[in-house]
């Protein structure tokens, strides 16, 4: 530990969501409910499934280092040049990556209170100062975090929608943000979440990528695409900025299995309408069930609800796995009283339901 870097020395790893398979061996039961990661619960789009048993044939083989074809179908659905966009086993290699290419000893990082855990890790382990701007409303503080920029600044890293709270930033506040952050700084907008939103509140990310030179927009297939387990993300920014990227990327970063699946995907609008539909539904009984039981919550744009329990709730958390239902305590994030629940099938919901029921008597 003495020889790793200063940053590294002091980080603590990231801490997944339980696996499933841990808890039923604990409980010794097959039944257990995870909604703990912010997965699609719909399992994989019928067209990736084909697209991946397809493929399977040619798995002797490395997968395309460039992902040619992955990158031609989005800079078409995004009308953006192909080689603006980066490919990355998970939208989290690709903020890495950032990261990597961009930050160093002695630069400052701007991001919000309670906004993605990673900012914070990356962060530290690239031996940066955080500078972390206090939320307004558990969302992101615009004016304040205008006003953390120094001269030390490099990267500031937005989560819309964020994780873990759900709040989203009004596409007009974002746009005048960007316009006012000096051009040498670097914005990540982080849009993992995006396809969950009300598209009133979406922003047009992907033409501001355009006029704003500085600004890189992360988004995953790991939520409402379903891919999660195949890792794959990707950033849109001018070809410039993705060329830089491209030198500290590893070759072969992303499978062969996880970029076919996402081309597929990507053509099947059914699968996407469904997610997203069943998301808003399932998310209002959510609401409806937190407000019965005079508990608060965080409206959310995500896959994802944060329930105020007003109570420590990590006790909670244990008991709910004991009813065999995983959910995410964010104490770690400074809430120490709220549950990230994500939103799951009916039937994964009415289980979380019933077991939050039982555990709060
Ligand atoms: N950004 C946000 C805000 C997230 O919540 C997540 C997933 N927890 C990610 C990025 C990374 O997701 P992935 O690496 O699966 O694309």
């Amino acid at each position: 530990l003495a020889q790793a870097n200063a940053g590294v020395a002091g980080l603590h790893p990231y801490q997944a969501g339980k696996p499933i398979e841990e808890l039923e061996r604990e409980l010794g039961i097959s039944n257990c409910v995870k909604l703990a990661s912010n997965e699609n619960p719909l399992g994989l789009s019928p067209k990736a499934q084909a697209a991946i048993s397809a493929a399977l044939k040619d798995l002797t083989r490395y997968p395309d280092a460039n992902g040619y074809y992955l990158k031609h179908k989005l800079g078409d659905c995004f009308d953006l040049d192909p080689a603006g966009i980066t490919l990355g086993n998970g939208s989290n290699e690709v903020i890495d990556l950032l990261f990597h290419t961009f930050v160093g000893q002695g630069d400052e990082v701007i991001y919000a209170q309670y906004s993605f855990i990673v900012y914070a890790l990356a962060t530290q382990a690239h031996g940066a100062k955080a500078v972390v701007v206090p939320a307004r409303d558990w969302g992101h503080d615009l004016d304040a975090m205008l006003a953390a920029i120094t001269d030390k600044t490099k990267l500031i890293c937005i989560a819309n929608p964020n994780n873990p709270t759900g709040t989203v930033l009004p596409p007009a506040e974002l746009e005048a943000f960007l316009a006012k952050v000096p051009s040498e700084i670097l914005v990540v907008l982080d849009e993992a979440y995006n396809e969950y939103m009300d598209p009133a509140l979406r922003a047009p990310s992907a033409d501001w990528v355009k006029r704003f030179p500085n600004l890189v927009v992360t988004r995953t297939f790991s939520k409402a695409y379903g891919l999660a387990g195949l890792r794959l993300g990707y950033a849109l920014s001018t070809p410039e900025l993705a060329s830089v990227l491209n030198r500290v990327r590893e070759p072969f970063n992303c499978n062969s299995l996880a970029l076919v699946a996402a081309q597929a995907t990507l053509d099947d609008a059914d699968y996407l309408a469904e997610a997203v539909r069943l998301n808003r539904s399932e998310m209002g009984r959510y609401e409806a069930y937190f407000s019965a039981r005079g508990l608060g919550y965080i409206p959310s744009s995500g896959n994802f609800i944060t329930v105020d329990l007003a109570r420590p709730a990590g006790p909670v958390y244990e008991a709910l796995l004991r009813e065999g239902v995983i959910v995410r305590p964010i104490a770690g994030y400074g809430m120490p009283n709220h549950l990230r629940v994500s939103i799951g099938t009916m039937a994964e919901n009415d289980r979380f339901f019933a077991a939050l029921d039982k555990v709060l008597g």
